[in-house]
């Protein structure tokens, strides 16, 4: 699908600047994301701190003709080549013009929102209903002001049915995203209290939902939930509505018996008259509701209740992610061999090109057929084939009847091919990879989880899991509050607070944080080696380091007379001038810093005799700024770095960057952001004020290995401190006190949770394994253990420990495996 440029124009209501001849068929908001210029679109989005319009001059020298933009910029001006399209608002535009694409299409829509589960709705409905239908669907979880118009604007004319996600975080954002979805059925999935902050109360927040289905004619909703039931009695809709309850057999679709067993869950339920039955190899009440959820849709949709049951055996669990995991040999692994389709494909591949700043590493795609797209083969391939030469394939292996006919098209340095996986495997190829950086990416009915397992470097089954959206939605819960000219350094210090430095910090620069700051200097050059341009601080930098943070570009902070003469003669020696140093000042925390009130003169006049260092900022740390009892101290804290920070400055004629706020500072003390703030904690999910979780990052989980049945009276574990009061069922679980699992949780002062419960742990916890109580809990060996995670905080651990969230993330040892992805 092309559309012509003035089409676009009159859409968008632009004024055209430039007579370029041009057909559109890519919008592009993601300067990084580029792929096939000529025929891309490019809204130069303004965000807070990032504006689009920087990047236009790089994407013209790419081979970008045409932008939406707010202004043209002045080094353009002169350029006869090119279109801009001026507009008033650029996001505006672009939601303009995916709206008027939508119109286009009279197929049925879904539109599916709510707090949780609506990315699992939207992937089961696809599971459900993809073998007959011909589905669009946003990527991942594209839903948001801008994410939204990039999936609509993938609707073709072979699309016979759209699922759409919206997720809003304030007021006003449905409104937007309603005549761009423009559903016909809608889906509520449930109302909880994630994104709560800029909304008054959760039935605002319902209401606001519900925007979404002013023009459905069917709205799909858990009529058992009050909240949701009133305001959707208070929005009158005319539209038909499903709400399924467990509770009232008056409803349309009436749940009348679940029964979980060890292997899933049968749902009854009756229909229009009819009693029916299917089941679900899951037994979280969270996978029973979202199976409802699409049951509904599927009944509306009139697909054969037989079928619905079917198909319904088969649902695969949802890894809308892209896990990236070490691998055997050096290699690293990003696995996304869940779906595959183009627009996942693509997606994929930029997420790889980004992976791969490190040049050394050969790029290599392991990619089955790409079924279920419904476009004919060859133009799919040919697509498919200049898609993985844009975005910088090395080594293409492909497994696929198709994808080995179209062999001849792909330009890339190294190619295999094979008609199945399990030639693949017999071949030899995948024990040829050695340090690369390997995407597995695979239609489910290859079978790709046998690539990816034979790939894997097979450690511990304890992981840490690291939710990286999580990460840039709490980053961005913080910029929200900072003023737009405040510069922001992000502490990945301690391994980025246990959540494994390397991942964390690609993220934070891809956002563009303005600093990282680590603790020691070996820290900064793993950083720097792994690829990491950003500015690097290094806040406890040892004298005999000097030299690597020369080498590596890592800025020290320098808190006293003896360090500052050892850094200036290090870099004297070395033939170093002008190197940034942070000056740290003690104002109260008395940890590290320079004196306030004696120091300040004699560091000018001494920095005025010397051009080795510079000074770049000034900051100083505040000591009990997440609490109200100090905020007296707080504020004499503050003004005494402002006194200092001045006196330093005058001694410059160059700018000297103040802060002095952390996570909780930038929380209480809005008017103390200075120049720049420093977010450790907040980055990780928790707010040190409340002690409430933001959005959750790390997640640790382990497996069971064992069950025993163990009579009363028995005992567990070193020195019998287990004593059993009942008959007991005892897990054993593969963590222990070296993992970081703190030996005072053990004895029942905490507890795990096993498919959603509560397991305590019962008698001492072991080096390596533990032993939680599993009497009360339906479970069996190899199911999960939760040790922290989404359903039980850290901060509960760090309650019943007497200590501080801080401590739990950074205890996790380095013997658990780090696995990434992206929610
Ligand atoms: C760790 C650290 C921070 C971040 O503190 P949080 O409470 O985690 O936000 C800020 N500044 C300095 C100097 C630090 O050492």
């Amino acid at each position: 699908m092309s559309s012509s440029i003035e089409e676009i124009v009159s859409v968008v209501g632009a004024t055209r600047i430039g007579e370029r001849q041009a057909s559109i068929s890519w919008i592009l908001t993601d300067s990084r994301s580029l792929c096939f210029p000529e025929e891309t679109l490019f809204f130069a989005l303004k965000a807070k701190r990032n504006d689009g319009h920087k990047y236009i001059p790089e994407l013209y020298a790419r081979g970008v003709y045409n932008f939406v933009v707010a202004e043209v910029p002045e080094e353009m001006k002169n350029c006869t080549d090119v279109n801009f399209l001026v507009v008033g608002n650029v996001l505006k535009a672009l939601q303009r013009l995916a709206g008027k694409h939508r119109e286009q299409y009279q197929v049925p829509v879904i539109g599916i929102t709510g707090s949780n589960g609506k990315t699992v709705v939207k992937e089961w409905l696809y599971q459900l209903l993809s073998p007959d239908k011909r589905i669009i669907r946003s990527p991942r979880s594209y839903n948001s002001q801008i994410g939204v118009p990039l999936s609509v604007w993938m609707m073709d004319e072979h699309t016979e049915l759209g699922i759409f996600e919206a997720g809003i975080s304030e007021m006003g954002e449905m409104e937007t995203l309603e005549p761009i979805i423009r559903p016909t059925i809608g889906v509520l999935t449930n109302i909880g209290g994630a994104h709560q902050e800029n909304f008054s109360s959760l039935q605002d927040k319902c209401m606001e939902k519900l925007l979404l289905f002013k023009e459905c004619d069917v709205i799909v909703y858990n009529g058992d939930n009050e909240l949701i039931r009133d305001c959707v009695s208070k929005s009158l809709f005319t539209a038909r509505e499903i709400a399924w309850s467990m509770k009232d057999p008056e409803r349309p679709l009436f749940i009348e018996k679940i029964e979980k067993d060890a292997a899933g869950t049968t749902i009854k339920y009756r229909y229009l008259g009819f009693f029916k039955e299917f089941r679900i190899p899951y037994i979280d009440d969270a996978s029973i509701e979202n199976s409802l959820h699409c049951l509904a849709v599927a009944l509306y949709l009139m697909v054969p209740t037989e079928v619905i049951a079917e198909r319904m055996a088969h649902l695969e669990p949802v890894a809308m992610r892209l896990e990236v995991k070490e691998g055997k040999n050096g290699c690293v692994l990003i696995n996304d061999s869940y779906n595959s389709d183009f627009a996942s494909l693509d997606i994929a591949l930029d997420f790889m090109a980004r992976r791969s700043e490190d040049k050394a590493r050969r790029r290599t795609l392991i990619l089955s057929d790409i079924l279920e797209t419904g476009q004919p083969g060859k133009l799919l391939y040919r697509q498919v084939a200049e898609l993985v030469h844009s975005r910088g394939v090395d080594r293409l292996i492909g497994v696929g009847e198709e994808i080995s006919a179209s062999s001849s098209r792909f330009d890339v340095k190294e190619k295999q091919f094979f008609l199945t996986t399990e030639e693949l495997m017999a071949s030899g190829v995948l024990e040829t990879l050695r340090n690369d950086i390997v995407l597995i990416k695979g239609a489910r009915a290859f079978h790709f989880d046998a690539v990816s397992d034979f790939l894997e470097l097979k450690v511990h089954e304890t992981i840490l899991e690291i939710n990286l959206n999580a990460l840039v939605d709490n980053l961005n819960y913080y910029r929200n509050k900072l003023k737009p000219e405040t510069k922001l350094m992000c502490m990945v210090k301690a391994s980025a607070y246990g959540a494994g430095p390397f991942e964390v910090a690609k993220t934070l620069e891809e956002h563009r944080v303005d600093y990282l700051a680590v603790a020691v200097a070996d820290e900064g050059a793993d950083l720097r080696k792994a690829g990491i341009t950003c500015p690097i601080v290094i806040m406890n930098p040892e004298a005999t380091a000097f030299k690597t943070m020369f080498a590596y570009r890592l800025e020290p902070n320098i808190y006293g007379f003896p360090i500052l003469e050892e850094m200036i003669k290090a870099a004297e020696r070395e033939g170093v001038s002008n190197f940034p140093i942070h000056i740290k000042i003690d104002t109260g925390m008395h940890r590290l810093g320079f004196s306030p009130h004696q120091d300040m003169q004699r560091l000018v006049e001494r920095l005025h005799r010397q051009s080795a260092v510079i000074p770049r900022s000034v900051f100083s740390h505040l000591a009990g700024s997440d609490s109200e009892r100090f905020d007296a101290f707080t504020r004499k804290q503050i003004e005494t770095f402002e006194a200092a920070a001045a006196e330093l400055q005058a001694g410059f004629g160059v700018k000297i960057l103040r802060h002095v706020c952390n996570t909780a500072g930038i929380e209480r003390y809005p008017g103390a952001q200075f120049d720049m703030v420093r977010l450790g904690i907040g980055l990780y999910g928790i707010d040190p004020f409340t002690n409430h979780i933001l959005h959750n990052v790390s997640t640790l989980k382990t497996t069971i290995l064992q069950i025993h049945d163990i009579p009363a009276d028995e005992t567990v574990g070193y020195s019998r401190k287990g004593v059993l009061y009942r008959d007991s069922r005892i897990a054993t679980i593969p963590i222990g006190y070296a993992d970081g699992l703190n030996r005072h949780l053990g004895n029942g002062h905490a507890y795990c949770l096993v498919n959603g419960k509560k397991a305590p742990y019962v008698g001492n916890i072991c080096m390596d394994v533990c032993m939680i109580d599993v009497t009360d809990i339906d479970c069996k060996e190899g199911d999960k253990a939760i040790i922290f995670g989404d359903d039980l905080p850290v901060t509960v651990l760090a309650e019943a420990l007497g200590t501080i969230p801080y401590e739990i993330l950074t205890s996790v040892s380095n013997r658990v495996k780090r696995v990434y992805f992206q929610g």
